[in-house]
């Protein structure tokens, strides 16, 4: 359903791999979660962006006792019929401005570039490596903003998403928090990494890989928002070199990990403060205008 209006909202879940095959939130246990509205449209000047919810938090469930609701899209956002499509980040993160979006939380799966990072692992990323940054920027004019390449993961929110993973996930899985200052790096896809790719990966210092996360960083420090991730390995570093009918992705995040995950989002969103105590909404700042008027 195409719908005119994109609600007014400071949360957004963006799902990923790992709740493939799960409705989100509907197949999730999660208290105090409903949908207030599904498979919605929103018209952006990129193209329509599609598969949106309206998620409601209940007050019970909320830090602040107050309900609140959030918006989620489906996969990243970049799927239009069975075609990849890249420019998809750019629609989602301007629908999240209209919105006024200010916390976002991006559910993924991930490759290790790293022996010491396993399969199931979750991981926390502390900064990305992206040498191209994306092609789809939404800032407005090289000349209104200076957007920082500092803290483009927001503490706060790593924080609370570490703590909660550390009640829901399994022994025997370990849970990477900003501690561990994990770099997450990026290829588009949908090709999976090869293992030249992973060799000068590891060697520029990422510890893992996917294929969304850091164009939404870029944007959500474009729109000024904060963010973070929810990933976990389903591609062992060592898969990655085994004989060539080994496969290198793990169980089905549905069937694995992809329930506890979703929890974990949703319950991020839930126990987020309804005011940020991060200063990652100061670095996106205007430049002065005398930059762009005196020529
Ligand atoms: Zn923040």
């Amino acid at each position: 359903m195409t719908c005119p209006d994109i609600p007014a909202t400071p949360f957004a879940i963006i799902g990923g791999s790992a709740n493939w095959g799960l409705r989100f939130p509907e197949d999730i246990d999660q208290p105090g979660v409903s949908v207030t509205a599904s498979d919605l449209t929103f018209d952006t000047p990129f193209g329509p962006s599609r598969d949106w919810k309206i998620i409601r938090f209940d007050g019970s469930v909320t830090a602040d006792g107050h309900p609140r609701e959030a918006l989620y899209v489906f996969s990243h956002g970049t799927t239009s019929g069975d075609e990849i499509d890249h420019e998809g980040h750019r629609k989602v993160f301007w629908v999240l401005r209209e919105a006024g979006a200010k916390r976002v939380v991006a559910l993924s799966t991930s490759g290790s570039l790293n022996r010491a990072i396993r399969a199931g692992d979750l991981v926390i990323a502390s900064d990305i490596l992206e040498l191209t940054q994306t092609p789809y920027s939404l800032l407005p004019g090289r000349l209104r903003y200076d957007a920082s390449g500092k803290q483009l993961i927001c503490p706060e929110t790593s924080d609370l998403v570490e703590r909660i993973a550390q009640d829901l996930w399994p022994e025997g899985n370990r849970v990477y928090g900003r501690d561990a200052q994990l770099v997450c790096a990026h290829a588009w896809g949908p090709r999976l990494t090869s293992p030249a790719e992973v060799m000068a990966y590891r060697s520029m210092g990422a510890d893992f890989i996917n294929h969304s996360f850091a164009p939404e960083v870029t944007l959500a420090r474009e729109i000024g928002a904060c963010i973070t991730n929810v990933s976990f390995i389903t591609a062992p570093f060592s898969a990655y070199f085994a004989p060539p009918e080994v496969t290198i992705l793990g169980a089905s995040p549905a069937q694995a990990l992809g329930p506890l995950a979703s929890q974990v989002a949703l319950r991020t969103i839930a126990e987020l403060p309804a005011e940020p105590g991060c200063i990652c909404a100061g670095l996106l700042s205007p430049q002065d205008p005398a930059h762009r008027s005196h020529r």
